[in-house]
């Protein structure tokens, strides 16, 4: 019944987006990103255990936005998101592993730089719900290896597995359970099948959404989808799908998608949407490999199917946050209140346009 109250939603939202889309001109890179940010945000909605529920208060929440508070914030909402990669987290830093002592300075270093966490779903909905003056980190995960979540023998949590150290940060302040984690669910190693530890699956996967984190398929096997016949593409996406929320439960919905290996299929409307043996599935976001920061999701330039990520280690994550130094009005910056999108009326060319089928408040300054 949720699935059809979600199509039936989708149904309206494609045909709505493609009139406006036919009227205005636009062009959000084919249908694949049509009206996105909105239909994302219906399916949490329906979710009784979306992130949103377990978000902390926002502080732009004591009353209706300006263009003086706006511009008193700083705040840039059409600024550029930093979406950041990890893999394994284990005890030899390497080109796919980040240490636990490192991990927990990258978090503390995001932090000091005024840097708040978001849920990939989350950015692709525009759903940003952070302090006012803050910018958006999304934190991701691929692989599901076991540093990622580590249950230890005792049974509490492994302080320097990737959750044990975000958990943390989180009881230090100034930080938030968000971050996306993309599970194989049929692989070798076995240890990469939802972090290993196979007693622990369902509960490390229904623990991480009942904090505000997010999972997401990374498909069943790791399946490159270039390659891929468009059978095998399909039954993967659906199965990895429905089988995580049904382990998930609760009316959870898995709408992002980690692309294995940064391999697109040749059409992104094979991502978007598909049926393999009477199992649907929709993806709203998906992640992919790069060296450059996310547009805004209110941006003509952004695309929820190819949201950028920058690689976890030293050097590319200083370098990004060195270059949003040096190019402060590139910077995404939040006015502190989920419901509207402040930008300044002057912006960089390469932030691109607002998007003109936002349906919230728009302030500039
Ligand atoms: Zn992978």
């Amino acid at each position: 019944m949720r699935r059809d109250r979600v199509l039936r939603f989708l149904t309206i939202t494609f045909v709505a987006g493609a009139f406006i889309g036919l009227v205005c001109g636009l062009a959000f890179g084919g249908g694949s990103s049509t009206g996105t940010p909105k239909a994302v945000a219906q399916t949490e909605g329906d979710s009784s255990v979306s992130s949103t529920e377990t978000s902390q208060p926002s502080s732009g929440s004591t009353g209706p936005m300006t263009a003086e508070r706006a511009k008193a914030i700083g705040a840039n909402e059409m600024g550029q998101v930093l979406v950041l990669m990890y893999h394994l987290i284990d005890s030899e830093e390497a080109e796919w592993t980040r240490t636990p002592e490192n991990f927990r300075e990258d978090i503390a270093l995001l932090k000091s730089k005024g840097y708040y966490p978001v849920n990939a779903r989350d950015l692709a909905a525009g759903n940003i719900d952070i302090p006012a003056g803050e910018s958006p980190v999304v934190i991701t995960f691929d692989d599901s290896s076991p540093g990622q979540y580590r249950i230890l023998d005792d049974g509490s949590l492994d302080p320097d597995c990737a959750v044990g150290i975000m958990q943390a940060a989180v009881e230090e302040g100034d930080w938030a359970s968000r971050a996306s984690f993309f599970c194989l669910l049929d692989v070798v190693p076995k240890e990469r099948e939802i972090f290993g530890q196979p007693d622990y699956q369902q509960e490390k996967l229904r623990t991480l959404v009942e904090w505000g984190y997010e999972v997401g398929s990374h498909t069943v096997t790791h399946l490159n989808l270039k390659e891929a016949s468009t059978k095998e593409a399909t039954k993967q996406l659906a199965q990895s799908q429905a089988t995580l929320e049904g382990l998930i439960g609760g009316g959870y919905s898995v709408t992002s998608l980690s692309i294995p290996f940064g391999e697109y299929p040749a059409d992104d409307s094979l991502i978007a949407s598909g049926e393999y043996d009477g199992t649907k599935y929709t993806y709203y976001a998906g992640l992919s490999l790069g060296s450059v920061p996310s547009a805004s999701p209110f941006s003509t330039v952004f695309r929820a199917l190819h949201i950028p990520r920058i690689r976890g280690s030293a050097n590319y994550i200083t370098d990004a946050i060195a270059a949003f130094e040096k190019h402060p009005e590139l910077r995404y910056i939040s006015d502190g209140d989920p419901a509207t999108v402040s930008a300044p009326t002057e912006l960089a060319e390469k932030l691109g346009e607002l998007r003109s089928d936002l349906g919230r408040p728009v302030i500039r300054y």
